[in-house]
């Protein structure tokens, strides 16, 4: 089996990593492989599909040119420093260049221990990989940047968690695997060469245009400090709770990465946690900006000493980066929310139009997905308010907000079917309801049932079509169905 290789991070120095080669399983089975992003990458799906194919995404035979490495990195975890995590159930097989030029990262995640593994088995289960896969494809199709899932299998041996769960592998795709903890590691062991040498390999791989500027690494902070802002904005339009944004989680690339206890709101609500071990509430909804800004001033913090000549100097460059990222991410919010609403101009007033919506939808418990994608119609006709005025607890709550909203529209003009369609590819139908992912991993794991997952990934798709059929993946989940409370699983 031929996959086209071309590895550059296995040839930095022996500290970035360690040799490691996957753990072989008992009895591989695919779940599902990614025929599209196969492509995508120069690889022929039905390879990835056939018994040998199988074998490598299990991490039972290593492709000819992978050269399998666990990366070192350390982190903040819910704000305590670990100077040493490192990839404990991962192990990057190599890095192919795609169709479009990209380098991209093939990584196995459950593939075995690695030395990273501390008291962890190296292994994932079922649940959290279809999770992840869900997840990450959603992101994907809703336009978001995020890791990729390129193929799932079983492995025919179970994993101890608080039960026995079968084993799964996960083969997920990265523009890159290099973290905010990855500079923490060697700027805690005060290891500046390696600092510089990560900092040189990342800007050639992610800012190019940078490689040759005297001060690229300020700038590459300023790139970062640009991307996440952009991210996180994107995250918030779309209702999603990253759940453990810990600096080992956050990805230099600007792409979501980890998908642990991630969820999707259904009801807005600001101070939404999901993560059953996010008990401070640290990572819910509308703390994400703050600790985006928080985990970057912990990567300026790193790169202080390669910065400037002296920390004198460094210090308020740094700063003035860190800096940037609350208006960046203000702008970027509200370009988006502008867009949600189907205005087109900016004005003065757009900002707490949106966040007197917010209000009121936080207030009267209403469904955040369906507000916005029902005020498509809504935009059009007034005689479409009704489905949106369901949603509140006071419909009356909704009429007043609608009010100013339309004097803001038609002070704009324009035409009312073209505002509905531009707001339909900004507002999606469907999103990965818990409920629905929930509900998926468990026919998986307890039946073998893997139709709900097929259907709700099909879906996910095209989250900006109405979903055929009468399974209800728009809809919120009813009382009894809803999801509090999620695990990562690991
Ligand atoms: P996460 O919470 O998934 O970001 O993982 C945090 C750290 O724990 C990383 O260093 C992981 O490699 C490690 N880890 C998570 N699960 C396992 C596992 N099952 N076995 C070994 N290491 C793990
Ligand atoms: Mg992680």
């Amino acid at each position: 089996m031929h996959l086209p290789f071309d590895n550059s991070y296995s040839r930095l120095p022996a500290t970035f990593f360690t040799r490691v080669m996957p753990t072989p399983v008992q009895a591989p089975r695919l779940v599902k492989v990614n025929e599209t992003l196969a492509r995508e990458l120069g690889i022929d799906p039905s390879v990835l599909a056939s018994p040998e194919g199988v074998e490598v995404l299990a991490g039972r035979r290593v492709p000819e040119g992978a050269d399998p490495i666990a990366m070192a990195y350390a982190g903040h975890q819910f704000g305590q420093f670990v100077p040493q995590l490192g990839d404990g159930r991962a192990i990057l097989l190599g890095e192919v260049v795609d169709r479009a030029g990209r380098r991209r990262d093939i990584q196995l995640k459950g593939s075995g221990p690695t030395p990273f593994s501390r008291r962890g088995d190296g292994r994932a289960a079922l649940g959290p990989v279809l999770r992840e896969y869900l997840a990450s494809e959603a992101m994907a199709a809703l336009g978001i940047p995020t890791t990729r899932a390129l193929a799932a299998v079983t492995t025919g041996e179970m994993v101890v968690r608080d039960a026995f769960l079968p084993g799964a592998v996960l083969t997920r795709v990265a523009s890159s695997h290099v973290r905010v903890g990855t500079f923490q590691f060697f700027a805690a062991r005060g290891d500046v060469e390696g600092l510089r040498r990560l900092a040189d390999y990342v800007i050639a791989r992610h800012d190019p245009d940078l490689a040759d500027a005297p001060d690229r690494y300020r700038r590459f902070l300023d790139a970062v400090v640009a991307r996440q802002a952009a991210l996180v904005a994107r995250w918030m339009h779309v209702g999603f709770i990253h759940g453990v944004m810990n600096t080992d989680n956050m990805a230099v690339s600007g792409e979501t990465i980890d998908y642990g206890p991630c969820a999707f709101m259904d009801a807005y609500d600001p101070e939404t946690v999901f993560s059953s071990i996010d008990h401070a509430g640290r990572y819910a909804y509308a703390n994400q900006p703050v600790i985006a800004q928080w985990n970057l001033a912990r990567l300026a913090e790193c790169l202080l000493t390669i910065m400037a000549p002296t920390p004198e100097e460094a210090l308020p460059m740094a700063q003035a980066s860190i800096a940037t990222f609350r208006e960046r991410f203000d702008e970027a919010y509200l370009a988006g929310l502008r867009r949600k609403l189907g205005l087109r101009e900016a004005r003065e007033e757009d900002a707490a139009l949106a966040q007197d919506l917010l209000d009121r939808m936080a207030t009267n418990t209403a469904d955040f997905t369906l507000v916005f994608r029902r005020l498509c119609d809504a935009a059009a006709d007034p005689a479409a308010d009704g489905p949106v005025r369901d949603l509140f607890i006071d419909p009356t709550s909704f009429d007043a907000w609608a009010a100013t909203w339309r004097v803001r529209l038609a002070a704009e003009g324009g035409d009312a079917m073209e505002r509905r369609a531009a707001m339909r590819r900004e507002n999606p139908a469907v999103i990965p309801r818990n409920h629905r992912v929930e509900a998926a991993i468990e026919a998986a794991v307890e039946r073998g049932d893997l139709a709900p997952f097929e259907a709700l990934h099909a879906v996910l798709a095209t989250p900006f079509d109405e979903p055929a059929g009468p399974e209800g993946f728009a809809a919120p989940p009813p009382p009894d169905q809803r999801v509090y409370r999620t695990f990562c699983g690991t």
